[in-house]
């Protein structure tokens, strides 16, 4: 049994994470916020035998952690963890910045302990059947791919994520970084370069994005377009995979729950593929889990954490700019 300690009490770890640990065989041990009144009420709340603001405290007592804090702070924590030798699952954004990103990666490495990056999207079913409807050449050779992520944040999510850039603020490090992860993963490809434009459409407070578009070049020469928003609540979620020979059109997918379909067009007709239903979240924790115990690796290495980010920042860059951005996470 992986014994966790939840670094940060957050949202997430209370409505997915903690229970995802607890399904696939771990105990969540304590967890630890900058504030200790409300440290010991998160932990009153979601059954958590202690509740601390010491990371040192908190690391004592873990084989593992999941670090769910605002994305300013993982750098930091995800450092401090390594050194005390304990496995990592973190959360997207690995950090602010790709540089901080690769030494953290670096210092897990050189610790020997595993690091995971949370991008759920990977243990959807949805995502796993077009991945292997493309690599069983389905739909010929993928030519181009469509994100529809566009979602209304909840009230309760309406903070730091609106408000605070030095918390690493706005749609594209929060959504854009899950859209980059799970074109790499269907596709099996990695991209070149990427252009975009984002929006404030009053969400938003300050230069903080609170919606984007853009278009990403692969390396098979491959368009992938993306469209995130916080301010669209009718929209629905989807992503497609157009090739030469057929397309693969998932609706609902981009999404938390095991929910969503996969229909296959081609030149025979059309067919929904049989999904698995797995908890995204559950199957995370499994696969990293299976990799601490030496079996494997989790579904989003930190490597993918490092990706994901330089696709995103590299987005923000070519907004910023108005220019094409080349997007080269420097392995
Ligand atoms: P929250 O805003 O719920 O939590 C982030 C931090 O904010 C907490 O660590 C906590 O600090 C503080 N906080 C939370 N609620 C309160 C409150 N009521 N009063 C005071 N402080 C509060 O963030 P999320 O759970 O939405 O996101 C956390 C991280 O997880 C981010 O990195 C985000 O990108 C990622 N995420 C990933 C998802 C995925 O599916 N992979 C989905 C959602 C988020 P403290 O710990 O100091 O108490």
């Amino acid at each position: 049994t992986l014994r966790w300690g939840l670094i940060g009490a957050s949202t997430i770890a209370r409505e997915w994470m903690s229970d995802a640990i607890r399904s696939t065989g771990g105990e969540v041990v304590s967890v630890m916020s900058s504030d200790q009144d409300r440290a010991a009420a998160y932990a009153k709340a979601n059954g958590i035998p202690h509740a601390t603001t010491s990371l040192d405290a908190l690391l004592d007592e873990a084989d593992a952690v999941y670090i769910s804090t605002t994305n300013e702070l993982h750098h930091a924590q995800v450092l401090q963890s390594a050194r005390a030798g304990k496995h990592i699952l973190c959360e997207k954004p690995l950090a602010l910045t790709v540089d901080e990103a690769r030494e953290m990666v670096d210092a897990c490495r050189a610790a020997g302990v595993v690091l995971g990056t949370n991008h759920h999207l990977r243990n959807a079913g949805t995502h796993r059947a077009m991945r292997e409807a493309i690599a069983a050449g389905r739909i010929g050779r993928p030519l181009f791919a469509r994100v529809f992520h566009a979602v209304y944040l909840p009230a309760h999510l309406q903070g730091w994520r609106l408000t605070n850039p030095s918390a690493g603020a706005g749609v594209v490090l929060d959504i854009t970084v899950h859209d980059a992860d799970t074109l790499r993963f269907v596709l099996a490809d990695d991209p070149v370069e990427v252009t975009a434009l984002t929006q404030s459409a009053g969400l938003s407070q300050g230069s903080v994005e609170d919606g984007a578009m853009g278009t990403i070049r692969f390396k098979s020469g491959l368009l992938a377009q993306f469209h995130d928003a916080f301010t669209t609540a009718h929209a629905k979620t989807g992503f497609e995979v157009h090739g030469t020979e057929g397309s693969l059109i998932g609706t609902d997918c981009m999404t938390q729950r095991p929910v969503g379909d996969v229909l296959l067009r081609t030149a025979t007709g059309e067919e929904l593929l049989p999904i698995d239903r797995t908890n995204l979240y559950e199957r995370s924790v499994a696969r990293f889990t299976a990799a601490a115990h030496g079996d494997g690796e989790p579904a989003a290495t930190g490597e993918d954490g490092i990706w994901s980010l330089a696709i995103a920042a590299a987005a923000l860059q070519s907004a910023r700019t108005s220019q094409v951005a080349a997007i080269n996470p420097e392995f």
